[in-house]
């Protein structure tokens, strides 16, 4: 069987795929039902969906839920499926004062909560790397908001929008606002005031929570790979939620992330066969 690594042939794309981490199988499935030739990979005891999505050359999978899952499934993409870059799409407990559910956050640093090796090493840090925050590439977070801003602009949302379908005043929404700023990360659920003001406390320019995307961020600086993490706010991290968490993915969550990752796809600078950078389609 040939190794998966492989899928590096598209002189389109000669640096690789673009590996896209989806957290919920919803989000997967929308992904997928938008690429019209994938097929499948297992590895790791996980599904891996190669394919072209928006003309790119993609690898489509669900993370898995958790640090150790979401590392296992970065690390097949990066050594497996030699993905050129990561983008990871999902939900998140909002902590941010003004960070509302129906919001998205772009990660512009990463952390994990939970993680504490002190006193051998300050809290947070991350033993080996020498820093507790990990930075997404300052480009691609530029992009992946100005994706985020045009996928989800008020005119996109209108009626006659691409995503007019979403009836944000019937689920109690606003209109969603985009936040740059830190996500962190732990193996653990986030549901109570006392919880989140302990976040809050501790690390007081924290955005978002989450228990994937600082781990992911690892992952891609052992390998050498950008990466971006972009994620909706489906709940406050308290016991407020005040919108249904399946429903919010199913008619939030789902559309947003696809259409986030299309405008992105269609910004990125398309490779040519001689290595040659050419700019971004013009927005039609
Ligand atoms: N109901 C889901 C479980 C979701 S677990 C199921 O049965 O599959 C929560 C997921 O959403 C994780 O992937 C995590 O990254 C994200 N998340 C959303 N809100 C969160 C919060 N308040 N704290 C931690 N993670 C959160």
């Amino acid at each position: 069987m040939p190794h998966p690594a492989d899928a590096r042939t598209d002189p389109a794309n000669p640096s690789g795929p673009i590996g896209i981490m989806a957290a919920m199988p919803q989000e997967l499935q929308a992904l997928l039902d938008l690429m019209p030739d994938e097929s499948r990979v297992q590895r790791g005891g996980r599904e891996f969906w190669r394919g072209h999505l928006g003309g790119r050359e993609v690898v489509a999978v669900l993370s898995g839920i958790g640090k150790v899952a979401a590392a296992t499934t970065a690390t097949l993409l990066a050594d497996a499926f030699g993905v050129s870059q990561l983008w990871f799409t999902g939900v998140a407990g909002g902590l941010g004062a003004d960070v509302r559910v129906g919001d998205v956050v772009v990660a512009s640093a990463l952390l994990q909560h939970d993680l504490d090796a002190s006193p051998l090493f300050p809290r947070h840090e991350v033993p080996g790397l020498g820093v507790s925050r990990l930075h997404p590439p300052a480009a691609l977070v530029t992009q992946v908001a100005d994706a985020v801003a045009e996928a989800l602009s008020p005119q996109a949302l209108a009626p006659g929008g691409p995503l007019s379908h979403i009836h944000l005043d019937t689920l109690g929404l606003h209109a969603p606002r985009v936040h740059t700023g830190l996500i962190v990360s732990g193996d653990q659920f986030v549901n109570s005031a006392e919880d989140a003001d302990t976040l809050r406390h501790h690390l007081p320019d924290v955005l978002a929570v989450e228990m994937e995307g600082a781990a992911v961020a690892q992952v891609c600086v052992a390998f050498g790979l950008p990466y971006a993490v972009v994620r909706t706010v489906s709940d406050r991290a308290d016991a407020s939620a005040h919108v249904d968490f399946e429903r919010f993915v199913r008619s939030v969550a789902s559309p947003y992330s696809l259409a986030i990752a299309m405008a992105l796809l269609k910004a990125l600078p398309r490779v040519a066969p001689d290595g040659a950078v050419a700019a971004p389609q013009a927005h039609s």
